[in-house]
């Protein structure tokens, strides 16, 4: 073992998380020791209260800290017309561009990685049951225009064969590959105005 035992298990945490390497996890892991001890249980403290303290929201699926969440509760909301996003990301930069007013459904939880992450099949269930169930009458795909996205989307329609409703998608008037969390607000209110009918 190269570092003291309880370094050593920091680094090997570390190197689970998505996007951190053997290497970088070696170097947060030295960082940490040189950092002010209250920063450290600061740190360890949001680490602990950001999973412990939210959960997902049992209409839309996104990350809350009440269930149902605060969008879901709004009665001023259209809740005729569902926005169907892929992670809580896309939410809240939906929210942010103040595009949307209707409601949303999150295919992938705040725990999932999206990597590689295909809707989870309860995502997929309460969605047909909302569409069939709330009436709604219209379901706009705002999935990603890449590979995962499409993926996403297409199990989507698979899920609303034969329920009737309108189903959209967002205009393509955004880069290839371009993820909506990256988009600014006037853009992604352009996407949604330019949405299309999706054939079926
Ligand atoms: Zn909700």
């Amino acid at each position: 073992m190269a570092f003291p035992e309880p370094l050593e298990r920091l680094v090997r945490r570390l190197e689970r998380l998505p996007g951190i390497g053997p290497r970088s996890a070696e170097r947060i892991a030295l960082h940490v020791l040189k950092m002010p001890r209250e920063e450290v249980a600061e740190l360890a403290l949001a680490l602990r209260d950001a999973r412990m303290e939210t959960r997902r929201c049992e209409v839309c699926g996104n990350v809350t800290l009440r269930s149902p969440c605060a969008i879901c509760a709004d009665e001023t909301r259209d809740r005729g017309i569902l926005c169907v996003v892929e992670g809580p990301r896309e939410v809240a930069s939906m929210e942010a561009s103040g595009a949307f007013r209707g409601l949303y459904h999150v295919l992938l939880g705040g725990d999932a990685p999206r990597e590689g992450g295909a809707p989870e099949p309860q995502a997929l269930e309460r969605l047909r049951r909302r569409v069939l169930e709330d009436g709604v009458r219209e379901v706009v795909l705002a999935t990603a225009p890449d590979r995962e996205g499409e993926g996403a989307a297409a199990l989507v329609r698979e899920t609303l064969e034969g329920t009737g409703v309108r189903l959209t998608r967002l205009a393509r008037g955004v880069p290839v590959g371009v993820r909506l969390e990256y988009l600014q607000g006037a853009v992604l209110a352009e996407a949604f105005e330019g949405r299309r009918d999706v054939e079926s």
